[in-house]
Formats: C-alpha cells, structure tokens, sequence
C-alpha cells in the first residue's frame, strides 16, 4: 500500500468548530490539576499538605525520615518483616537509614512487585572527623558537603545540627539543634560587600565559595581560668559533654547533618505552594507512603523503598546500589510461603514494575533559557514522567521501555490522574540521574514519577499542593492496578 499520497482531509476544508474537535481528538491538551478539581478535591489537596509539612519537619535527615516512616507504618498495622501480621504488612530497616514498606498481594511475589523506590538523603554539609577548632575567639565545626549545592546557598543563614553521635561504650546520642523556637542557630560567615571586591567579586561562582570556608559557628565564649588559647573550644565541648555526654573523639563515630533551620511553609498569598529544604526527594517518598498506607489486598505484592545516598550517587550500604533489594524480595517470598532459590528471586525481580519516584525540575519562568519548553515539567500540571535522565547523548540514563510507559498512561488515563512528561532542562545544559538504573540491572522495567520542583537542591525548594496529591494518585494507581 503506497502511502505517499497526501490524506483526504487536507482537500478538505474545515470550520473553526470541526479544526477545535480534531485538535482536541489528535493533541495532547495539558491541563492543570487545579482547573480540573472539584471543591472536594481542593480542600483534599490543601489537607494533604498539612500533613505533608508536618511530615517534612519531622523528617530533615534520612534517620528522622526512617523514623517518621516507621511510625506511620506502625500506627497503620506493618509489623517487622520476619513475625506475623494481618493482610500481610510488614516492614523492613537498613542501618536506620533506609527502609521498606510491603503488602502483600493476591499474586505470588515470585511473579514480581510494584515497586517505588524513593530517596529520603538530601544534599547538605556534613562534619569531618575532627571538626572542632577555635579561631578568633569564635569555636566552630569545619563541614564536608553532601551531594549538589550550590554552595553560597549555604552561607549567612541560619542552620540547624541533626543526627547521631555514638560512643564507643555503645550508646547513639541524638542531636536536634536548631528547629524548636527556643533553639540557638548556626551559621557559615560570608564576607561583607564592602571587603569582597577582590576576594569575591569578578571571580568564577565555583571559586568564590570554597568548601574548605565552609565552617559553622557553634560558640563564643570561653571558659573562666588560667590558661591562654582555645578556651572557647574547650567551653564548646563542655557543653556538649554536659548536654549529651559526649567527648571530642565522640565526634569520629557521629553522623551529624548541618540543614536548614526552620519549618515547611506555605509559600504564597494562596498558599499555593509549599517552600521546604529537601524536598527532593522527601515528596516523592511521602508520597508513595501515604499511597502504601493506604493500599489493601492489592493484586500484585506492593514494596516501597525509601533509599539513603541517591544524592552521592545511590553508594555504599543503604544506597540503591546495594543488594538489599534481593534480600528484600527473598524475605517477602518467604512471607508468602514460596520457594526462595536464586532463579526464583532473580525471576521476581525481572518480572517487577518499578517507578523510581524522584522529582524534576519544573520549568523556571526567571530562567526558561535552561528549559526546551515543549519538554520542560510545568508546575501544577501533575505528577511528572521522565522517561529518560541522565546527559547529553542520554549517557547515564534509564530509557524506560516504550510498552511499560505505555501500560502506565493505560492505568493513570483509567484511574483519572492528571499528569505530564517531561524530560529535565535543555540537551547538553546539564542532566542528573537517579536509582532507576540500578534497580533496571534487575531487567525489571523502570520509569521516573515524580512531582516538579523549583529550586531544586537549594534550602528552600519550591513544590506545587496539587503536584503532591497528583504525586499520590498517580502512585496509589500503580500499585492498585492488575
Ligand atoms: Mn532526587
Ligand atoms: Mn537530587
């Protein structure tokens, strides 16, 4: 059949009314989650991120977010992968770092899981081992940054120290400094305008702010007595041994994360959006919480992974490198009462669906030039699909498979979810990765879904209401469907 002849249609001429009904039937016609909700969806979507913030305050490093997780997996009946539980929730931890939420379903796990994999790490400044110094009767602690910032992000506001310090007679101290209203804050000195013209001004952005300046203020006032020179340091660690019972060395064994201080906020006269540090990527996995918490009796054996270290390129332990995804599909074989050999784990995993739920960069209207708009996420337009990451020739990336993202439309289109695709700025501008890749070495298919965010990776990330509740129903549809 030759088919260069031109369709009949183009002799045709249409009306106005005749070109709107083809338009509408042949092209894609992005709405807005908003334009479409009723008033009962509105307010779900403004309740949603009520809890949504609480959850954020509650979960500003990836420990406080195993915690947050656990605690709304308990309230909601999972009982710790390995003992009995009804309807068979259950749960599962990594170092504290990572963990897993399953439900088991009406199909044996053997023929594979809905998996969402999500990351609960987000960049910030670490310590280093030996962090305690004095200089200019000023004690502070000397940083190591944690994934991607945009460092000056980091200076002249203030922040907050979170995390664990153990002892080697086996205790773990937590440390919560800086949040709660009657807090003392922390800051990283930058250098007034007036005296950074040579220092600062002119230079390149990646040499103007030096990771090694990186130094948090912590104390100012030294011990009373005899002696001269780091007084105030010693004043500082007397103070913690006070508080916390812990010694310099102490600090060797401890995982301390510097970030933000301050609360979730909503962002807005119409409070449409909601302003947080680490919303990447602690929205997608609220998200694929909430829509765990809610799944009963699914069809396919549901698992919800929230990942540590995706932000240093998903590494060591609790990272979505490891190999806990195996242990994790062994142990829910053996939940089931099903066999646990190798082929049949190996088997599971290939037959699996995973959505890698991460966020992307919405199109940012002071800065579009980044975007190719055809392809840029929108905020407000619903949960994103990004079929493909990585850069440049599409080096690094996950290319989800054509059928799977199509079974995918079939089962949002079904479910109703609002949402778009979109890939992540302009060819060659830059490009990122996530943990798709690592759980497709599985051969089990794998696409990005996640809301969009506007500034990205800062200390206040930007996220639309209704792109969350998107984020859900999308989510809750993937793990419901056949
Ligand atoms: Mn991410
Ligand atoms: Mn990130």
């Amino acid at each position: 059949m030759a088919d260069n002849k031109p369709a009949p249609q183009a002799f045709k001429k249409l009306n106005k009314k005749e070109i709107k009904a083809l338009g509408e039937k042949l092209l894609r016609q992005p709405k807005t989650v908003w334009e479409q909700a009723d008033a009962q969806t509105r307010a779900a979507i403004f309740a949603l991120a009520e809890e949504y913030k609480t959850f954020m305050d509650q979960a500003k490093t990836e420990r406080r977010a195993v915690a947050a997780i656990r605690a709304a997996a308990e309230k909601a009946g999972f009982k710790p992968l390995g003992s009995k539980a009804k309807g068979g929730r259950f749960y599962a931890e990594l170092a504290g770092k990572t963990i897993a939420l399953l439900v088991l379903g009406q199909r044996p796990v053997a023929q594979g899981v809905r998996l969402i994999g999500s990351h609960i790490d987000a960049p910030r400044l670490d310590l280093k081992m030996h962090p305690l110094f004095e200089n200019q009767d000023l004690a502070f602690l000397k940083t190591h940054y944690y994934g991607g910032i945009k460092k000056y992000q980091w200076f002249a506001r203030p922040l907050a120290i979170v995390g664990v310090v153990c002892t080697a007679d086996g205790r773990t101290v937590e440390i919560n400094l800086g949040d709660a209203p009657d807090d003392p804050v922390f800051t990283v000195l930058d250098l007034l305008p007036h005296l950074s013209r040579k220092g600062q001004e002119g230079k390149k952005l990646s040499e103007v702010f030096e990771a090694e300046r990186m130094n948090l203020v912590i104390a100012g006032l030294p011990l009373d007595g005899e002696g001269n020179g780091d007084r105030i340091k010693l004043a500082a660690m007397q103070l913690l041994n006070q508080r916390y019972g812990i010694v310099e060395a102490d600090l060797i064994s401890a995982e301390l994360e510097i970030v933000p201080a301050g609360n979730a906020r909503d962002v807005g006269l119409d409070r449409a959006l909601v302003g947080a540090y680490g919303q990447d990527d602690r929205a997608s996995a609220f998200a694929s919480l909430r829509a765990i918490l809610d799944l009963k009796n699914p069809v396919a054996p549901a698992l919800a992974v929230f990942y540590d270290k995706e932000e240093i390129g998903s590494e060591g332990m609790s990272g979505a490198q490891s190999r806990w995804i195996e242990h994790l599909v062994a142990a829910m074989l053996t939940a089931n009462q099903e066999p646990t050999d190798y082929l049949t784990i190996s088997r599971a995993l290939a037959a699996s669906k995973v959505l890698s739920a991460d966020v992307n960069a919405a199109l940012d209207p002071d800065y579009p030039e980044v975007h190719e708009k055809n392809n840029a996420a929108r905020l407000g337009y619903g949960v994103t699909l990004t079929k493909y990451t990585g850069h440049g020739g599409k080096y690094g990336a996950s290319d989800a498979n054509a059928e799977f993202v199509a079974w995918l439309r079939g089962v949002w289109e079904k479910a109703g979810v609002t949402w778009q695709a979109a890939g992540m700025g302009k060819i060659d501008e830059g490009g990122g990765g996530t943990i798709a890749k690592f759980l497709a070495a599985y051969g089990a298919d794998v696409v990005d879904v996640g809301p969009a965010l506007l500034s990205m990776h800062s200390p206040f990330e930007i996220m639309h209401k209704a792109d969350l509740w998107s984020s859900v129903q999308a989510y809750q549809a993937f793990f419901a469907a056949k």
